[in-house]
């Protein structure tokens, strides 16, 4: 298949690309979208490739041999990233998180944690700065990133059995590889490791316990996410959700667990203990219990667009803008504009005229 193309919305008629650009927040001032949610994460792309093709994400028939992904003179520079990223960061971003296709596959990466570390809100805080990686690359690479300035990361993993592993990434890697990756994350200091597991309902539902039991009293956070109807080309179906309520249900039958309280508003996971202090876990219910309410997620494609909602079937291309002579100031109005006149909430109309829309990859957004 040639690749996917996004739309961006220079003419789309009721996009923010009609609205007046809009002044950036005074300092202490959260830029606030048209629900009154505030601009507070970034995700960022830096790759549309990936060394796995997991089938919920992108499946071999579609992202195969012949499948056309960005060049790369199309991908933002570090230098442009980081300018898109400084420009947020003055618009209210306390939290970047890198992602991709699997962004430990761009050459040199260390060399953008090092640039973003470098970044610091209009408080004088420096950014909460993390990865989320399928974990292949980590072992290698966990102390350059931890020297750079990485804080932590967050480890896809989706099975502890082998053969079940590898016919979910369909990949030859070894679950070892990527057990080997979150002990030398934590090793080297990106603590507490978080870990993902994607629930597919009679696929690898089975691995629930096997993973709690694994990953208590490890210090790291397994966080199992419901199964997403991203994108357009995994072949989603409800039936295949395991929703957050039951897997709850699975880990309580064997470990006692109870709430504990998000840390700020727009946590994705919702938080448990387990009673006899082993440690935490999070459960993430974009399906069953949508958190649309809360999300201050932005999303920069590795092209250059900014997305809001990881459900979007178009971006705001902000490549003309940073490669053009726009100033900084131009930029942080652009991105105002974009951000105010959000209001996008796909997750809370889930099944109402939501079918027929062609939502970006998830492997290009990131998550
Ligand atoms: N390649 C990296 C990785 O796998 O960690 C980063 C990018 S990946 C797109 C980000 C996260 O999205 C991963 O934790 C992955 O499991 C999750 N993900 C991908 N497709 C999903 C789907 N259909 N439903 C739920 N989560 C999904
Ligand atoms: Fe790659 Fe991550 Fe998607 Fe799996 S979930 S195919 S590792 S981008
Ligand atoms: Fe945010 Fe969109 Fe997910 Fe709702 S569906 S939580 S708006 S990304």
């Amino acid at each position: 298949m040639s690749k996917v193309i996004y739309l961006s919305d220079d003419r789309h008629p009721s996009s923010s690309q009609d609205r007046a650009p809009v002044a950036p927040p005074q300092p202490g001032e959260p830029l606030l979208d048209t629900r009154r949610r505030p601009l507070h994460d970034l995700r960022i792309s830096v790759t549309d490739r990936c060394n796995f093709r997991c089938t919920y994400c992108m499946p071999r028939e579609v992202f195969g041999t012949d499948y056309e992904f960005m060049p790369h003179a199309d991908l933002l520079t570090f230098e442009e990233i980081t300018r898109v990223a400084r420009v947020a960061v003055s618009l209210g971003v306390e939290k970047i998180r890198l992602t991709g296709g699997e962004p430990l596959l761009r050459k040199n990466i260390e060399r953008l944690v090092e640039m973003l570390s470098g970044l610091s809100t209009p408080a004088g805080r420096p950014v909460d700065l993390t990865l989320t990686t399928n974990g292949t690359l980590l072992a290698k690479k966990a102390a350059a990133l931890k020297a750079a300035g990485l804080r932590r990361v967050t480890v896809s993993l989706d099975a502890l059995d082998d053969t079940l592993f590898e016919r979910m990434s369909d990949s030859q890697v070894t679950v070892q590889t990527v057990l080997d990756g979150i002990d030398e994350a934590a090793r080297v200091g990106l603590a507490p490791v978080k870990v993902n597991m994607v629930v597919r309902k009679g696929l690898n539902d089975g691995q629930i316990v096997p993973m709690a039991e694994r990953f208590r009293n490890s210090g790291h956070i397994l966080r199992f996410i419901e199964y997403m109807d991203v994108g357009s080309t995994n072949g989603w179906n409800l039936a295949e959700v395991l929703t957050g309520a039951q897997i709850l249900q699975r880990i309580g039958e064997r470990f006692p667990v109870e709430p504990v309280h998000a840390d700020y508003r727009g946590e994705v996971a919702a938080r448990w203990r387990y009673l006899d202090g082993a440690g935490e876990i999070g459960v993430i219910t974009s399906v069953s219990q949508p958190f649309c309410g809360d999300c201050t997620r932005a999303r920069l494609s590795p092209e250059g667009k900014l997305f809001l909602c990881l459900f979007a079937n178009q971006g705001h291309d902000l490549r003309a803008l940073v490669r053009g002579r726009s100033s900084d100031e131009q930029l942080a109005a652009r991105m105002a504009s974009i951000w105010t006149g959000r209001d996008d909430h796909y997750s809370e109309m889930r099944g109402k005229n939501t079918a027929s829309l062609h939502k970006i990859e998830m492997s290009y957004i990131g998550g």
